[in-house]
């Protein structure tokens, strides 16, 4: 079985179909991954004019069930893997695998505005890597006061003419090395002790500009912005999972080398483990290590 049908789990079940294991793809809440929230793809190797997201992460789903991989729409919510069979429980109903992929992914958090999620892909963006290129020459906006949010302001000054960093409080989780690489950034206008109330415009369907907040005097102002990145973290999807497999305090999975779980016969791909790539080829390298590491595995076992 393979948990996710993101970039590393599409590919998990190229490889693992590929090899003839008849994986069962799982498809979880956020079928297609993060790709499934992006636009144009143009850093995907072999896609010289570049991709869209949700058209790449079809392709490889088709391309799996080409080779036989088969696919069932809905999420694991509970795991018993104290022995062989593991048993994965996918919306109330026991499943049993000599084998477990888990690419769950992590998704983005997200502030929770009332146009966030429909302007996302059209302005709203959980990552800079993949959508900085398309805000070149344009005001870009970016949330969050951890290592991610400077990170993701410094990239972004490449592209954008101006980057406001917005945060909710005048204290930084970010590392003192990022945040003053990010202060000392002339392209980098900081706005403290500021919240988001809203982003417009969902009737257009592009981002125009935002509604934001002094939190100390309460006034509200609005502001024009092209790009609206968010970068307050992310959830790994991990919850089944927590008390059988060692994660880290963020419920990240720690690998035990390659494609290793501390559980033999349990492996883990992509974003689900890593927290410092997290991009589509990175989690597509993942997926095949983990079918490769699954099928010596099942084959040392006999099977
Ligand atoms: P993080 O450190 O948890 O920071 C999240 C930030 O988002 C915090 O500043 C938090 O504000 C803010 N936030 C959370 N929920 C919010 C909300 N609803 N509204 C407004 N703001 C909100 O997450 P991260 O920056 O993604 O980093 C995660 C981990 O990856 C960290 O360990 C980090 O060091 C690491 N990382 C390292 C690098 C690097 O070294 N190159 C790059 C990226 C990430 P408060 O502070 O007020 O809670």
């Amino acid at each position: 079985m393979i948990l996710g049908s993101g970039c590393a789990g599409n590919t998990a079940a190229i490889y693992a179909a590929r090899a003839n294991l008849k994986p069962l793809v799982v498809i979880g809440h956020e079928p297609g991954g993060q790709l499934s929230l992006t636009t144009l793809v143009e850093n995907f190797p072999g896609f010289p004019d570049g991709i869209d997201g949700p058209e790449l992460v079809e392709n490889m789903k088709k391309q799996a069930e080409n080779f036989g991989a088969e696919y069932i729409y809905g999420t694991a919510n509970e795991a018993d893997l104290s022995k062989r069979p593991f048993r994965i429980n996918v919306d109330g109903e026991w499943h049993e695998t000599r084998t477990l992929i888990i690419a769950s992914g992590a998704s983005a958090r997200w502030l929770g505005l009332p146009n966030e999620q429909k302007l996302i892909g059209h302005g709203v963006s959980s990552c800079a890597t993949c959508d900085g290129a398309f805000y070149r020459d344009r005001k870009i906006m970016v949330i969050g006061g951890g290592d991610s949010a400077m990170e993701e302001a410094t990239f972004l000054t490449r592209f954008g003419s101006e980057v406001t960093l917005v945060h909710r409080r005048d204290q930084f989780r970010a590392s003192k090395i990022m945040l003053d690489r990010a202060r000392h950034n002339p392209k980098i206008k900081f706005l403290t002790n500021t919240i988001v109330d809203d982003v417009y415009d969902a009737s257009k369907l592009l981002v125009t500009g935002v509604k934001l907040q002094d939190v100390l005097t309460g006034r509200q102002w609005d502001q024009a912005v092209d790009g609206f990145f968010v970068a307050i973290g992310h959830i790994p999807n991990t919850k089944p999972f927590a008390g059988q497999i060692d994660l880290d305090p963020d419920g990240y999975i720690i690998s035990k080398g390659g494609a290793r779980t501390n559980v033999t016969g349990v492996f883990h791909a992509g974003d689900v483990q890593d927290r410092s790539y997290r991009q589509a080829v990175t989690a597509a390298g993942a997926g095949c290590m983990a079918a490769i590491e699954a099928e010596r595995f099942l084959e040392a076992e006999g099977h």
